[in-house]
């Protein structure tokens, strides 16, 4: 049984609300975009599958109660419908079939009820919202696509990628099919193809994508049939010139005051302050918002709430600053430019602005082991949320002796995975109580063990080989997967372009007012280093947005003219 389900709503009465009353308020108002009707077919054969039916049925049920546009209409497998359709797997959803090729198979359950809600605006709306530059892309579109995106339910960057082909199944309805495939439920279809990481993307079963991918560059790759490294290995210069046309064609510079780079904790906090202290602001994300913590399983440590996971707290934060200003996420920053202003370039346009704050965060390590990169997305992790539940009845390992391990073990094991930690040490550095959870759940631990090889066959993990650190003794694991958790490095790319300095860990050197040796540049967050917690992320957000303030208002970087 999924533990998204929970007891009380296994067997309501007909008449009962499935969904919660605060999600049904909040999908209230969603619905009140709506535009054309939304009909909502789902196909079902009792016997199979019976709780995600089950889900499916009422969550539906209950959309079209909640609003007339909303057309719920059900299906058996063996219906008419079903073979018009070619449906053949129990359950599964078409989101106004006929006019667009949207489904999903397997019901939509956690962060994918996102994108169901999501799927249901764009498809009544009947407008892509892409970006004027993907639409172009998609126009030079002259043969039919078939997108399958699978997810879990856990997994943050799923949703991002689901959209990305629906949005180009909107766009170009006559050639252009998407679908999402829950890789827990549809368990056939993900091991006949191999799926071990997720968002894993396949276009006409021939080109596979791993991860959540910026959406032009999703439709280069739609279109051509090719990933993004084959396009550019195959001309390098042709595309460098593709990219200059499609940036810095006539791009529209927008004036603001300041803009954050970074939509982690750090980064939404700036924003808060800084619309509240009278500055235009907007927050630029090359991802999807919240940061290292959107992946994080649980957080405990957070004041005001003892266990959250990190995704449902970022959602939270993500509310309260758009409340202040836009957050626009798949945004990525490519060149930021010094003079009478400060100049953005990104990946949709440019910014002139009076300050910037670096909030770019840090990205996760790898271990070093060979066959490390060969197996990355094929049994080798560094995300338990997102891959996690793949696991969820198989043997895996954990490499790292942090509180991201630990936190990441925990998680694993609570999905029903068979879960050993390999720490290089024989004392952990987490937090003491992580140690004792972990202690208490039982999960063995592999002292003094460094990971020299992942072993694998058939792009799959099978195993490991492991040398003690104090007797040089190897020995091999067997394993289903490896979930890397050995630390982060800083992401200071754009910092380092900008001649920001940084400290001798390699960390954006910031004073107490979180300004960087250049004036109108600030840091704050994991990128600068420290304790690297939420908490004082979100201290120095608030402390770079009010010294950007005081410092526009008083710039210190002006000589006093006598
Ligand atoms: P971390 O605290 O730097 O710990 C990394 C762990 O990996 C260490 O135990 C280290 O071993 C081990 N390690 C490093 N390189 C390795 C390698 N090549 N092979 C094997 N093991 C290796 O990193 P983290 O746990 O990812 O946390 C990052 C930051 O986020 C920390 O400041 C942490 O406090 C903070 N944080 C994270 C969470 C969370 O749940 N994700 C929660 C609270 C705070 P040694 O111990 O021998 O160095």
């Amino acid at each position: 049984m999924s533990p998204f389900f929970s007891k009380k709503n296994d067997t309501p009465a007909e008449d009962a609300w499935f969904l919660p009353e605060d999600a049904r308020k909040a999908l209230l108002e969603t619905f009140k975009a709506l535009r054309d009707d939304v009909p909502l077919e789902v196909f079902t054969r009792e016997g199979e599958n019976d709780p995600y039916n089950d889900f499916l049925r009422k969550f539906v049920r209950d959309l079209g109660r909640l609003d007339a546009k909303i057309k719920p209409v059900y299906h058996t497998l063996d219906s008419d419908r079903a073979r018009e359709l070619q449906v053949t797997f129990s359950p599964t959803l078409c989101v106004v079939p006929g006019k667009y090729s949207l489904r999903y198979l397997g019901a939509p359950l956690g962060e994918e009820g996102r994108s169901f809600i999501q799927a249901i605006l764009l498809a009544s709306s009947g407008e892509s919202h892409l970006s004027a530059t993907s639409r172009q892309i998609l126009k030079q579109l002259d043969e039919p696509r078939q997108v399958r995106v699978f997810v879990n339910p856990g997994c943050p960057y799923c949703p991002g990628q689901v959209f990305n082909a629906f949005k180009a199944a909107v766009e170009r309805p006559d050639l252009v099919r998407a679908e999402c495939v829950d890789s827990a439920q549809h368990t056939a279809l993900a091991d006949e193809y191999h799926i071990s990481s997720v968002p894993h993307t396949i276009i006409n079963d021939e080109l596979h994508l791993l991860g959540l991918e910026q959406e032009e560059q999703f439709l280069v790759e739609l279109v051509s049939l090719q990933s993004a490294q084959q396009i550019l290995g195959d001309d390098e210069h042709e595309h460098e010139h593709d990219h200059d046309h499609a940036h810095h064609h006539h791009p529209p510079v927008e004036q603001v005051d300041v803009v954050i780079i970074g939509s982690g904790p750090a980064g939404l906090t700036a924003g808060i302050y800084c619309v509240r202290s009278g500055l235009k602001t907007v927050i630029l994300e090359k991802l999807v918002v919240g940061g290292a913590v959107a992946i994080t399983p649980v957080v405990e440590n957070y004041p005001g709430f003892a266990n959250i996971p990190g995704k449902k707290l970022m959602d939270i934060m993500a509310e309260h600053a758009r409340g202040y200003c836009d957050i626009r996420e798949g945004e990525e920053v490519e060149e930021i430019k010094l003079g009478k202003q400060v100049e953005i370039h990104t990946n949709r346009g440019i910014y002139a602005t009076r300050a910037v704050l670096l909030c770019t965060g840090a990205s996760w390590k790898k271990i070093g082991a060979v066959g490390e990169d060969t197996y990355s997305g094929f049994g080798v992790s560094y995300c338990s949320s997102c891959d996690g539940y793949l696991y969820r009845d198989r043997t895996v390992a954990v490499v790292g002796g942090g509180n991201s391990a630990l936190t990441d073990a925990l998680h694993l094991k609570n999905l029903g995975a068979d879960v050993t930690i390999i720490h290089r040490r024989e004392t952990f550095r987490a937090q003491q109580h992580l140690q004792d959870s972990v202690a208490k759940a039982g999960i063995p631990v592999l002292w003094n063990k460094e990971v020299l090889e992942i072993l694998g066959k058939d792009n799959r993990v099978t195993g490991a080989r492991l040398r003690d650190t104090v007797t040089a003794e190897e020995t091999s694991l067997t394993l289903d997967g490896v979930f890397a958790a050995v630390g982060v490095s800083p992401n200071t790319a754009l910092a380092q372009d900008l001649g920001v300095q940084l400290d001798e860990h390699g960390f954006i050197q910031v004073d107490r007012s979180m300004r960087t040796n250049i004036p109108r540049v600030y840091a704050a967050g994991d990128v600068t280093g420290g304790v690297q917690q939420i908490v004082t992320a979100i201290g120095e957000g608030s402390v770079a947005a009010l010294s950007a303030f005081e410092d526009l208002a008083h710039p210190y970087w002006v000589q006093p003219k006598r």
